[in-house]
């Protein structure tokens, strides 16, 4: 779908393309990308994982997202099995994981308190266990999953050029920096972070104000974006903000085509002049494929603003 807030009409020129490089030398992705925090809750086993991606990647979805801490350890094995059942499949994909989050768990005995580990010695090790288990030999993008407060930006600079320069890792990104952390570790880089994966949907609008999404677009990066629908809070009820905001996406719905309310959330998210890749977390195929459809969506100046007032329940300042 592909419509427009003048006509509400489809339109054959899409204005925004579908996939984006992520930063200047960085590798392109799609706009939607597919996160697998909770694929242990809904699909289950090799063969459904592997449809799942195989709908994700016929609707446009073709970048896969997850981390080594997934599924407390397991989703970067049920990944690897899943492409092991077609290891050509891997060609039509872009994975980017992540690494630095430790709990205490069977997978780590010796680990006997939730910390962040961003050292060098930690993340070549991640990323090698992440290869293995994915089965794959290149990693798209990997991560540092939230800033390590333990660790200087040399030490976790040297882990991260020491994989770019071996090839095993084609783009190094972080996650959840603020922005100096990302002027700092980029100071200390061979080649600049690709991304700053953050939180940001309309329940969540923290990016847009405290200079993270700003920054993305000085540095020339596309950011991604995760929980774009507040992890379900959106439909949830209860809630006063996302009472509002479904209020007002039935009464837009028209003007897009009958696009549904996680279809304009999304097409939210995508509109920011920073232009995120959306990183969504549904097990719902049809899910899927409506969110990607929301690609096409140009959602209109005033209407940016309107949803952002109705997240708020108080006019824009
Ligand atoms: P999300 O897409 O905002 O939320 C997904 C949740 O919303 C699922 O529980 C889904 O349930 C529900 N949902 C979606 N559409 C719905 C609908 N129409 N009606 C009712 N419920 C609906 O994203 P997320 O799963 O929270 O996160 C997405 C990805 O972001 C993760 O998988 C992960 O890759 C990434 N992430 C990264 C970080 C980080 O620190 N870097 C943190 C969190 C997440 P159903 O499955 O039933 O559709």
């Amino acid at each position: 779908m592909v419509c427009n807030a003048a006509t509400g009409r489809a339109k054959t020129a899409n204005a925004m393309p579908a996939r984006y490089r992520l930063s200047p030398d960085g590798p392109e992705f799609s706009r939607i990308a597919y996160g697998t925090w909770r694929l242990m809750e809904g699909a289950h086993g090799p063969a459904e994982i592997l449809d799942r991606f195989k709908a994700c990647v016929d609707a446009g979805v073709t970048t896969i997202d997850t981390a080594e801490i997934y599924g407390l350890y397991a989703v970067e094995e049920a990944i690897g099995n899943a492409l092991a059942l077609e290891p050509s499949f891997r060609s039509r994909i872009e994975i980017a994981t992540k690494c630095g989050i430790y709990l205490p768990c069977p997978a780590f005995p010796s680990v006997r308190s939730h910390h962040y580990d961003a050292t060098a010695a930690r993340i070549v090790e991640s990323a090698e266990k992440s290869l293995r288990l994915l089965r794959t030999d290149r990693i798209d993008l990997l991560m540092v999953h939230r800033p390590d407060w333990f660790t200087a930006a040399d030490e976790t600079a040297e882990g991260l050029n020491s994989l770019l320069r071996s090839g095993k890792v084609l783009a190094v990104g972080a996650s959840n920096f603020n922005t100096h952390q990302v002027e700092l570790l980029n100071s200390r880089l061979d080649r600049p972070l690709a991304v700053n994966q953050i939180e940001f949907s309309l329940l969540h609008t923290d990016p847009m104000e405290d200079g993270t999404l700003d920054q993305c677009q000085r540095l020339r990066i596309h950011p991604m974006a995760w929980s774009p629908l507040g992890g379900g809070r959106l439909f949830a009820g209860g809630d006063p903000s996302a009472g509002r905001l479904q209020k007002a996406a039935a009464e837009l719905s028209g003007k897009y085509s009958g696009a549904s309310l996680d279809q304009l959330a999304c097409a939210w998210v995508l509109a920011h002049p920073s232009r995120p890749v959306a990183v969504i977390g549904t097990n719902n195929t049809a899910r899927i494929q409506a969110a990607a459809a929301a690609s096409g969506i140009e959602l209109g100046r005033e209407d940016f603003f309107a949803l952002w007032s109705a997240a708020k329940g108080r006019p824009i300042p």
